[in-house]
């Protein structure tokens, strides 16, 4: 979402009279979108602004003026505690107000240091510039397009519903106008997002409100669109109506984004998950039966409080029962002003270390073997870039996977059929059998 986030930026800016530049240095207006969502990338926010900050009075020197943004879920968070602790640092504008960032920049040019963490109560989306069409084309033919925003699950080790607000789902028409403007910019698959995606209730033209499944219904039909893709879903708002999605809609890929987090029932209370494993395995069995091919992944923690050797085994147990196609493993970071922060049995950084190392080589064989699963099929790989050797093109396969193989760049923005004849550590190498549409 962050980079659908800086597009829209980047378009705003563009409205303003920017262009892109190459280099930092070159850059008169420099964003950071920032992500707070555990300690680490909150803390990388600070260094790279003490860099910059360098770099505005180097430009300075030379008679330059750099205006300097903070946006994003730290912007948020931290509001004028940026301005203290930088204060090279011109604007700082969270997700939700964005959309003012020309007139803060007018404002800061005047006056440095404004500041914007309010949640607004006019529509962000409509009052952004349609992206231009040069900017969609570059930016590739596989394009993000958020749909929902927000949280009102309050899992307890999460910042989320405190930095992006309330959950709130984008009119449908507003979507699906967006996603035909990328397909007539040459754009060929869509990725709906939103923090918790499969909660999407917008509202359709009779003011009905209209779930994800008929959504991607909608999208998948938009003339140039040949493949959707979803993410990220909650498991207690997988819906029937989406999981038949699975079985019904050609266009949608076979690839499910479904974070448990622990496999323990004790965390996943603790976590304020409000479901059980057996749910988990519930939807699981009948996401399977819709799809039989359907690759899943899923994002864990470890070391959350409270977890014992017991609880992180049955993590373990849970992802061998699964079988999981890809899935990102983080330690718990101890957010400021969430539950789970104050709770008693933090665990110790070392176990929590030993415990990602293992979950993580856990996930890492499920990959490899989902991936030579893969060996002599033929995929339908969306080719999207050049690959860094010459002759070499790269996309994704509906699973998700990276694939590269030898061929005309012409097939970039074609659905075209491939047979994988290797699994690489990260990606498989295809031969082109012939373009699929
Ligand atoms: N809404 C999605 C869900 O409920 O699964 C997840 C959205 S969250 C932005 C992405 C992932 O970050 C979560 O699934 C979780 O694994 C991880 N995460 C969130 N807060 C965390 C924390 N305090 N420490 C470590 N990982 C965290
Ligand atoms: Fe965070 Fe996802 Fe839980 Fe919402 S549902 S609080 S975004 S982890």
């Amino acid at each position: 979402m962050n980079i659908y986030d800086s597009q829209r930026m980047g378009d705003l800016a563009a409205e303003a009279g920017y262009r892109e530049a190459i280099r930092v240095e070159d850059a008169d207006l420099i964003v950071l979108n920032t992500c707070h969502i555990r300690e680490r990338a909150s803390e990388k926010v600070f260094s790279e602004l003490g860099k910059l900050s360098e770099l505005k009075e180097e430009r300075a020197r030379e008679g330059r003026r750099t205006m300097l943004v903070v946006a994003g879920c730290v912007a948020q968070a931290e509001g004028r505690e940026i301005l203290r602790r930088q204060r090279a640092v011109d604007v700082v504008v969270g997700p939700q107000s964005y959309h003012r960032l020309p007139q803060l920049l007018r404002e800061a040019r005047v006056r440095p240091g404004v500041v914007d963490t309010e949640f607004p109560a006019d529509d962000k989306f409509s009052r952004l510039p349609t992206a231009p069409t040069d900017a969609i084309r570059r930016r590739g033919v596989a394009a993000f397009v958020t749909v929902q925003e927000g949280c009102d699950k309050f899992c307890s080790f999460c910042v989320v519903p405190y930095t992006r607000g309330a959950e709130a789902s984008r009119p449908s028409a507003a979507v699906l106008d967006e996603i035909a403007r990328l397909a007539g910019a040459g754009v060929r698959e869509v990725n709906l997002l939103g923090q918790n995606v499969n909660a999407y209730h917008g509202l359709d033209t009779h003011g009905r409100s209209i779930g994800l499944a008929a959504l991607i219904r909608a999208a998948s039909a938009t003339p140039g669109i040949c493949r959707v893709r979803y993410t990220t879903s909650h498991p207690n708002d997988m819906s029937e109506d989406l999981i038949r999605a699975h079985r019904d809609v050609p266009a949608l890929a076979p690839y499910l984004h479904l974070p448990v987090q622990s496999g323990s029932d004790t965390m996943l209370k603790s976590m304020n998950r409000r479901h059980s494993i057996a749910d988990y395995l519930d939807i699981v069995g009948r996401v399977r039966a819709a799809r039989p091919d359907i690759a899943l992944s899923s994002d864990f923690i470890v070391g959350y409080p409270g977890e014992t050797d017991a609880d992180f085994g049955q993590t373990l147990a849970l992802i061998r029962t699964v079988g999981f196609a890809s899935s990102y493993a983080f330690k718990y970071s101890a957010r400021p002003g969430t539950p789970a922060a104050e709770m008693s049995g933090q665990v110790e950084e070392a176990t929590k270390a030993q415990r990602l190392t293992a979950l993580q080589e856990l996930i890492e064989d499920q990959r490899q073997v989902f991936n030579r699963g893969s060996l002599g099929r033929r995929l339908e790989v969306l080719f999207e870039k050049p690959g860094r050797r010459e002759g070499q093109i790269i996309g994704r396969s509906p699973h998700m996977q990276s694939v590269f193989a030898e061929g005309s760049r012409s097939l970039i923005g074609e659905l075209t059929e491939v047979e994988i004849v290797a699994a690489e550590p990260h990606s498989l190498r295809g031969r082109v059998v012939s373009p699929a549409s």
